[in-house]
């Protein structure tokens, strides 16, 4: 570990001294948070799944746009800032990640999209580099179509499964007039990969299931010692898929399944995650009766702190990679 950060040190001195001799300027010229939007080498639709190998190279096309930043170089301690937006009764999470992408996982229901538009242009940025539309219910779509239609959108992955809703028309119909493409989103497809940052999607691992909530695209976030877990609305079904997988759920911090719902977060899977940090996204008073106190009960037994949307407000959780975390509410508990 030392001698890799004696390294990154001695590269980053090095860049600095040829940028302030070669290059002066270049990072007014270049400001972190609009990196210009690659175009899409997007794979169709049809192959089912697009190999992590495909998107591992895309990472890597991307990469020069990073090089030449003098301001990813200059900090090597950039924060991984995740905020799980509070849309009520819905999911929608906005990650800046520490290579001054952004991602967004789910955009609330179909009146939550002008209100995720404003978060993400009140910190600043234009673009979402990395589009996730988990499974094609309102609640985590329904903001899609307005996210997709005024902020520059980069990759978009989805499960492979259609809905009959005109929610989930409004949002192909966006995508096909930007000229945008949908990657499948399933098990084995790797988003990003980068030294110390990687975004891989664990589930689904089917496209047999009987309920739309268990093809929900679940995506696991490393960052050095760092990492986060978001399940959409996973139920039992994947949870025992990914423990009988043998990945390591072992992360820091989980967006809790299905609204806290007791047909997700399993004691099998509460246990091999033991989360520090679970995040319900939850609408107050909803007539699911979301969270269930089960599910409360069996984060309680793990030990986890729980944050809830309906009596939080928006949760920002950022870490700088060292499996050490900020918490900030909207709202004071
Ligand atoms: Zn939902």
């Amino acid at each position: 570990m030392k001698t890799k950060q004696i390294r990154l040190y001695a590269v980053i001195a090095a860049i600095i001294i040829i940028f302030t001799a070669c290059s002066p300027g270049i990072s007014a010229a270049n400001p972190p948070k609009v990196s210009e939007t690659p175009p899409v080498s997007a794979q169709s639709q049809e192959p089912l799944s697009p190999s992590p190998e495909q998107n591992t190279q895309q990472a890597h096309t991307e990469a020069p746009s990073v090089a030449i930043n003098e301001n990813d170089l200059t900090d090597s301690s950039e924060p991984l800032i995740v905020s799980f937006i509070d849309v009520g009764q819905a999911d929608s999470i906005f990650i800046e990640l520490p290579n001054n992408q952004t991602m967004l996982i789910d955009a609330g229901n179909n009146a939550d999209g002008d209100d995720v538009v404003e978060y993400v242009e009140g910190l600043g940025y234009d673009t979402i580099d990395y589009l996730v539309g988990t499974h094609p219910h309102e609640d985590h779509i329904g903001g899609l179509d307005t996210v997709i239609d005024e902020l520059n959108v980069g990759s978009i992955y989805m499960p492979k499964v259609s809905h009959t809703t005109k929610t989930f028309e409004d949002v192909l119909v966006v995508i096909r007039d930007k000229g945008l493409k949908v990657t499948s989103a399933r098990v084995g497809v790797v988003i990003l990969e980068e030294p110390g940052l990687t975004i891989s999607i664990l589930s689904p691992a089917s496209d047999e299931y009987d309920d739309l909530n268990n093809y929900s695209a679940v995506i696991l976030i490393t960052y050095n010692n760092s990492s986060f877990l978001f399940t959409g609305d996973a139920e039992d079904i994947p949870e025992d898929e990914m423990l009988e997988a043998g990945y390591n759920l072992n992360v820091d911090v989980l967006k809790v399944g299905h609204h806290g719902s007791a047909s997700s977060s399993s004691e099998a899977f509460l246990e091999a995650v033991t989360p520090l940090y679970a995040i319900i996204s939850v609408g107050a008073g909803n007539s699911y009766g979301h969270p269930s106190q089960s599910v409360i009960d069996r984060l309680e037994g793990e030990n986890a702190r729980i944050l809830r949307t309906d009596l939080d407000g928006t949760v920002v959780i950022s870490t700088n990679g060292d499996g050490s975390y900020a918490v900030k509410t909207s709202k004071e508990q």
